[in-house]
């Protein structure tokens, strides 16, 4: 059996849900697991109206609700058309009254705590999951309903429980197998689940993709595949490098690390139940179906080319504290990073000499007042407009000569800090913003002109 989870923008309207009908009747073979997300936009919009509830803001509150429910009946009504949606309306219009009852029981109280925001949020995932079980079975699929609050058990952290593996995979094996051997295609909200004691929890934002995992590995998929609107990744950004080829096979590692720079196609970390049960999870385009997108796996395939993509992140600002008289103490660095922590500044790459310190951190407000904090410490100096370019390959642990290579290519630019080691398979350094698009373009041309057919398309 294999899991093919569809996103957000995969079930946004009747058009889309009709596309994924015929991509799943396509792997009907293959016994699919369909897991969905909510249609695009409908956790945001839920979360906005469960905090107008919580401010005492009913009418805001129930305005939205009413948004949220002619949306979801003209995709019905569209989908269905009007023979079955007047038989099926019915149920539509039972949960909105239901969540209605929930957001008029959240004003009056004036109070929103993370259990009822879960029961709300929740409804996305338990609508899109209605409507397109039933889009399936117009379109000649068996398709069967399965509650996601009675499979995926977590603990009681609402708005990022977490699973219970050895009772969700009971309830999986009991629940839902048996509707793949009678046939049919079982299909679930992700996102969303109960404890033990059946009170809805969801399993954090952007959760679907850690559900269709959880289920895969679960049940021993062959394959899961996360259903989105672009066709896999890619060896670089093509807005900023027109060249730029869609991988074929990358390792979870290196995903991991392509994950900080370009998490809107996918976080691994997600899919990180089904990696360590060493089930491949590809990632497809809904909308260009035969695109066989990329295939992450848990162990790197061999590869001619030393990188598998290049990644910039951009409105950096590097803090530099430069320390004489600290030099040789111990808790020099601990005493800055205790201050990054006062101010909730996370740091992403730090280079260290004996007597100075360069941290790079996303350009905010927070900075001037963190500088000011370590002022007090050792003499600081901020710098704005750096962005942070990243290398990702298995292959940099083997090979050597790289780094004389990737700066050979940039040696007329000011490189400003450079990190190699923690991971093994990135070279990561600073450069200024301005010249991201001139280094992308540089470096796909030296390391990405010939291509290993096998791992690129
Ligand atoms: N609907 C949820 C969200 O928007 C979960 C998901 O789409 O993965 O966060
Ligand atoms: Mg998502």
């Amino acid at each position: 059996m294999i899991v093919m989870k569809f996103g957000g923008t995969s079930v946004e309207d009747a058009a889309a849900i009709d596309r994924v009908a015929a991509i799943v009747r396509d792997r009907r073979a293959r016994r699919p697991v369909v897991v969905v997300s909510a249609m695009a936009k409908v956790t945001d919009t839920l979360l906005k109206m469960a905090s107008a509830a919580g401010s005492g803001d009913r009418e805001t509150a129930l305005a939205l609700s009413r948004g949220l429910r002619e949306r979801h009946y003209s995709t019905a009504g569209e989908l269905l058309g009007t023979g079955v949606f007047t038989r099926f309306h019915g149920e539509l219009e039972a949960e909105f009254d239901a969540l209605d009852e929930l957001l008029r029981g959240i004003a009056a109280v004036g109070e929103l705590t993370p259990r009822t925001t879960d029961h709300v949020a929740a409804y996305g995932e338990l609508l899109s999951s209605r409507i397109v079980t039933e889009g399936f079975c117009m379109r000649g699929l068996e398709a069967s309903l399965v509650d996601s609050r009675q499979c995926l058990i977590t603990d009681a952290t609402h708005m990022r429980a977490a699973p219970l593996l050895d009772e969700t995979n009971e309830r999986l094996r009991r629940l839902v197998r048996p509707r793949l051997e009678r046939g049919q295609v079982p299909v679930m909200g992700g996102f969303i689940g109960a404890t033990p004691g059946g009170v809805t929890t969801t399993i954090g934002r952007g959760g679907s993709d850690f559900s269709a995992a959880i289920v895969g590995a679960g049940l021993g998929a062959e394959a899961i595949e996360i259903w989105t609107d672009v066709d896999g990744m890619r060896t670089t950004d093509p807005g900023l490098c027109p060249e730029a080829k869609r991988i074929r096979v990358i390792s979870f590692d290196e995903a991991a690390e392509l994950a900080y720079f370009g998490a809107k196609v996918l976080h691994p970390a997600t899919v990180l139940p089904a990696i360590q049960k060493n089930i491949p999870v590809y990632v497809l385009n809904s909308r260009n179906p035969p695109c066989e997108g990329t295939k992450i796996t848990a162990r790197g395939m061999h590869c001619k080319n030393v990188f598998k993509a290049i990644a910039a992140k951009q409105r950096i600002t590097i803090i530099n504290v430069a320390a004489p008289r600290m030099l040789l103490a111990h808790g020099f660095l601990k005493a800055i990073f205790e201050a990054f922590d006062r101010h909730k500044v996370a740091v992403d790459v730090v280079s260290t000499s004996e007597v100075s310190v360069s941290l790079t951190v996303d350009s905010n407000q927070a900075i001037p007042a963190l500088a000011a904090d370590l002022a007090k410490l050792a003499d600081v100096r901020y710098e704005g407009r750096k962005a942070i370019v990243c290398l990702v390959g298995e292959n940099l642990r083997e090979t050597p000569g790289i780094a004389a290579r990737v700066f050979g290519e940039l040696a007329d630019l000011k490189i400003r800090m450079i990190s190699q080691g923690a991971s093994q398979i990135n070279l990561t350094f600073v450069v200024e913003e301005d010249d991201v698009p001139g280094v992308i373009r540089r470096l796909h041309r030296a390391f990405f002109s010939e291509l290993d057919p096998e791992v690129f398309a």
